[in-house]
């Protein structure tokens, strides 16, 4: 798993590590998961509602329903959208594994469209010579924070009659033509683990402006359940318990409040790595697309040229320096399950070029300048170390 935890768990024992991602909790977010405590709801109470209507008022849709992960999150607006055993998916291949298991766990097949360097979003281009009679939905992943081409994919969507599915695990927070990420697709999946822009500890949200897959997506997240008169209730869908608890949306009503705080800090670390890097050749940061503001998840560099060779010396000579770099991510199809449905291990070039170079420098809320600072002067030894006649820095 590429989370925080594992970063932790590689240090080699040696603390303190500055990990790649990490949450921010704060006085008053302790607060709001004791009074949630005292109060007469654990789960199935007021919270819940309070966070959707906070979560929707917030990114401009008109439904959010929250679940108990980013990934039962996924799995519902994969079950909104009707996907089922015979349905193609156009998705990008750089994205966490959560994606397309989702679309997998509903007999439907992800079809893997390659990705633009730049950005590591999915390329548009790419997207219409996949779309076949079985095609149902494009899942766009706004990599790293950075709200992929959605203009071009809703146009697209819109002329071929398919659905668009956004996977915005990343990008809580982040606009996308001066409109809040949230509001552009036919849903937009959340994720709220500690890593994300705001965390529920688990948890996640999928915003809708379309009334019958807000139905959908409750009953989904509730047995199928529709409340009835009485004791009375139906039955009308094969759903799951994927619930959020209020003490879990207590915290994310808290940490909601912070968003626009944390993507700023988060924005202002970025700008400050991709200043500092401005002058170094051996490397590139992947950025969003100007007409978007990033929600800055990831920072991620793309080693240049033959350096992509020595990815890994780079990454452990970070990793022996205390700076808990990762990888996001091996490309999906690569994975043996995948390999075991039929991929081709070399699917995207692309995406496989653009893995082969990419490594992920800390970003997070509290992360100081100082903190940053040592990332920056151990990338700049190691690379020193590596490439002993590297270009002036
Ligand atoms: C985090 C993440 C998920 C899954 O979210 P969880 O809350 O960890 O279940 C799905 N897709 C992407 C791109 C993610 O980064």
């Amino acid at each position: 798993m590429a989370y925080a935890g594992s970063a932790f768990q590689n240090a080699g024992g040696g603390f303190p590590l500055i990990p790649y991602g990490r949450q921010t909790i704060e006085e008053d977010d302790l607060q709001a998961v004791l009074s949630a405590l005292r109060s007469d709801w654990l789960t199935q109470g007021p919270k819940v509602q309070e966070l959707e209507e906070a979560l929707a008022r917030y990114c401009g849709a008109r439904y959010a329903v929250v679940f108990s992960s980013g990934t039962a999150a996924l799995q519902a607006a994969c079950f909104a959208a009707g996907l089922g055993s015979g349905d193609e998916v156009i998705t990008s291949p750089i994205t966490f594994v959560a994606t397309t298991n989702a679309v997998l766990w509903f007999g439907a097949r992800p079809i893997f469209a390659d990705i633009q360097p730049e950005t590591g979003n999915i390329d548009p281009e790419q997207i219409e010579s996949r779309i076949s009679p079985k095609t149902k939905a494009i899942l766009p992943v706004d990599y790293a924070g950075h709200p992929a081409d959605l203009q071009v994919i809703r146009e697209i969507a819109r002329k071929r009659n398919l659905l668009v599915i956004e996977d915005a695990c990343h990008a809580l927070g982040a606009t996308y033509q001066n409109h809040k990420i949230g509001s552009l697709s036919d849903v937009t999946v959340f994720s709220f683990h500690p890593v994300k822009s705001i965390t529920t500890g688990e948890g996640g949200a999928v915003l809708t402006q379309n009334k019958s897959f807000y139905e959908r997506l409750t009953r989904f997240r509730h047995h199928g359940i529709q409340k009835g008169n009485d004791w009375e209730y139906d039955v009308l869908d094969l759903g799951l318990n994927y619930r959020l608890t209020d003490i879990q949306c207590a915290l994310g009503l808290s940490q909601l409040r912070k968003l626009d705080r944390f993507i700023a800090t988060r924005q202002r670390i970025a700008e400050r790595y991709t200043q500092a890097f401005q002058e170094w050749g051996e490397i590139a940061p992947v950025l969003p697309s100007p007409d978007s503001r990033s929600a800055w998840h990831l920072y991620v560099i793309r080693l240049q040229g033959g350096l992509a060779q020595k990815r890994r010396e780079v990454f452990r000579s970070l990793r022996q320096r205390k700076i808990g770099v990762q990888v996001h991510y091996i490309p999906v199809y690569q994975h043996p399950y995948y390999q075991a449905q039929g991929y081709s291990p070399e699917l995207c070039p692309q995406a496989e070029d653009f893995y082969s170079r990419i490594i992920s420098l800390p970003i997070y809320p509290t992360l100081t300048a100082s903190q940053q600072d040592e990332v920056i002067q151990a990338l700049g030894a190691t690379l020193d170390s590596i490439y002993e006649s590297s270009p002036a820095r």
